[in-house]
């Protein structure tokens, strides 16, 4: 062999070499972390929480000091500070996903959880969905934490789905369920799974299958309170769950457990001496921002506060080695403070009288379809219902205008209903008289919304405890994870 062949051979066989290295790198199944240096150099934190308000954006939070400010006080002027939004560290994150500037929840939880961006609908998959993204749940397993996973909607949406599953679609949801029982994780709580034998409900149970995988599952309010840590890794499913799968809404709630419980809980199953991280997503502040719904909206990101202060009673105890940080995935809705009819007045005091979120509101709307016909529908059957469900009482003629043209709509089944623009601005899917009552009531206060879907703008995050400093700044998404991974001791 001459020197040049043999220079080619050695240089084929090289570049074959990288050739296979680099398929490698881009081929199904292979799992990449983003542990990243963001110039966290101090002990690792013991102790993580992980707060996630599902479409909390500032004017979320804003509108609830607001709104407990009139509730607590004489005060007109008067607003009340949230817990998470006192903490000493504060920075902003962008929120676009990898293909558009308004994200979904998936890409955005993928982002919040392992680091990356993606498509919105993608689970810790890449655009092409050849790599997985591992999360910092994962990897805090990995390292012995105990981990814990808490939502107020289904425990298989994207939000938690985000920190143990690789889907190519958010809505796989049995193929998600399957991912949650090979987790290892040692606590899931709050609500159900939405498919739980599957699309076509013909396969194996998930929660059976996560039973002979060692986890003890329990969905009643005493089982779920008298759990302990000698029950070893548990999923506690709230009862008597609203709909789809998920934990009711604050504002309907009666006794069943919150998610405040469901935090404490979880603090006591996972505390042990090699640490615990733990996600609490606050979900339905996004379905009632989604809705246009201010009251159940408020009265959620407060039941995410209530949880909040469960993990400060937990950083009282353990200040020099508890982590808490607090955002949103994306602001939903283009919910603001100021409104066209308002201008510069707001009126809080007008909203404080609503006993019930839009979900609830609907079934009356049904039942009265239900008894009346498609034309048989009065507005004046309905003027006490909204005194007393909203406390509106002040309608102009316009507003009544408004109330009597969806409830006529919303008399009609559903497929009869137009789709045209005009409606679809009015009402987007919901029902119509329903979220005319909100808007009406909104309004009044002095609160706009601008779509039915999340928007693109740059979201809070509100950290306290260890290397809580790292979270100053303006930053994406995808740091929000790698600082926490990095704070955590996860960098790899
Ligand atoms: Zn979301």
């Amino acid at each position: 062999m001459s020197k040049n062949i043999k220079v080619w051979c050695l240089s084929a066989v090289a570049a074959m070499m990288v050739f296979a290295l680099l398929f490698t790198a881009t081929a199904g199944n292979r799992q990449v972390s983003a542990g990243q240096d963001n110039g966290y150099h101090g002990k690792p934190a013991k102790y993580v929480f992980y707060f996630i308000g599902d479409g909390m954006g500032m004017p979320q939070i804003n509108a609830t000091e607001i709104f407990k400010g009139v509730q607590s006080s004489n005060d007109p002027m008067y607003s009340e500070k949230l817990n998470f939004a006192a903490f000493p560290y504060l920075g902003m994150q962008t929120t676009q996903a990898a293909d558009t500037f308004i994200t979904d929840s998936a890409a955005a939880g993928t982002a919040l959880a392992s680091g990356y961006k993606t498509n919105s609908a993608f689970l810790n998959v890449d655009p092409t969905k050849r790599v997985k993204y591992q999360s910092m749940a994962e990897l805090a397993k990995a390292k012995g934490m105990k981990v814990g996973i808490v939502s107020s909607v289904s425990l298989d949406h994207a939000t938690p789905a985000a920190f143990y599953a690789h889907q190519p679609h958010r809505n796989n949801f049995y193929e998600i369920a399957l991912e949650l029982t090979d987790s290892g994780f040692d606590y899931f709580g709050g609500g159900g799974l939405l498919a739980p034998t599957g699309k076509k409900k013909d396969q194996p149970d998930a929660l059976a299958i996560a039973a002979q995988k060692g986890y003890k599952v329990v969905n009643s309010h005493n089982e779920i309170l008298n759990l302990g840590q000698q029950d070893g890794k548990v999923i506690a499913i709230q009862p008597g769950l609203a709909g789809e799968q998920a934990m009711q809404y604050e504002v309907d709630r009666t006794s069943q457990l919150s998610l405040a419980d469901f935090t404490r809980k979880g603090i006591e199953l996972l505390d042990n001496p090699n640490g615990f991280f733990m996600m609490v997503e606050g979900g339905k502040i996004d379905w009632a921002s989604h809705a246009n719904d201010a009251v159940t909206t408020i009265r959620d990101v407060a039941a995410m506060e209530d949880a909040v202060a469960e993990a400060l009673k937990f950083y009282a105890k353990h200040p020099d080695e508890t982590l808490i940080v607090v955002t949103g995935d994306h602001e939903t809705g283009g919910m603001t403070i100021g409104f066209a009819g308002t201008e510069y007045k707001t009126a809080f005091g007008k909203m404080a009288q609503q006993k019930i979120s839009f979900e609830d509101f609907d079934k009356k709307i049904k039942t009265y379809r239900e008894t009346v016909g498609a034309h048989g529908a009065n507005l004046s059957d309905w003027l006490p219902v909204l005194a007393a469900d909203y406390g509106l009482v002040d309608l102009t003629a316009y507003d009544r205008e408004r109330l009597s043209a969806a409830l006529n709509a919303s008399m009609l089944d559903k497929k009869q209903r137009s789709k045209d623009e005009h409606s679809y601005l009015l009402y987007g899917t919901y029902e119509p008289f329903s979220v005319t009552v909100t808007h009406i009531l909104n309004q009044k206060a002095g609160i706009g919304w601008t779509t039915y879907a999340h928007t693109g703008v740059a979201i809070p995050v509100f950290a306290r405890g260890v290397g809580g400093e790292a979270f100053q700044g303006y930053y994406d998404n995808t740091d929000v994870a790698k600082k926490m991974i990095n704070i955590m001791g996860l960098t790899q």
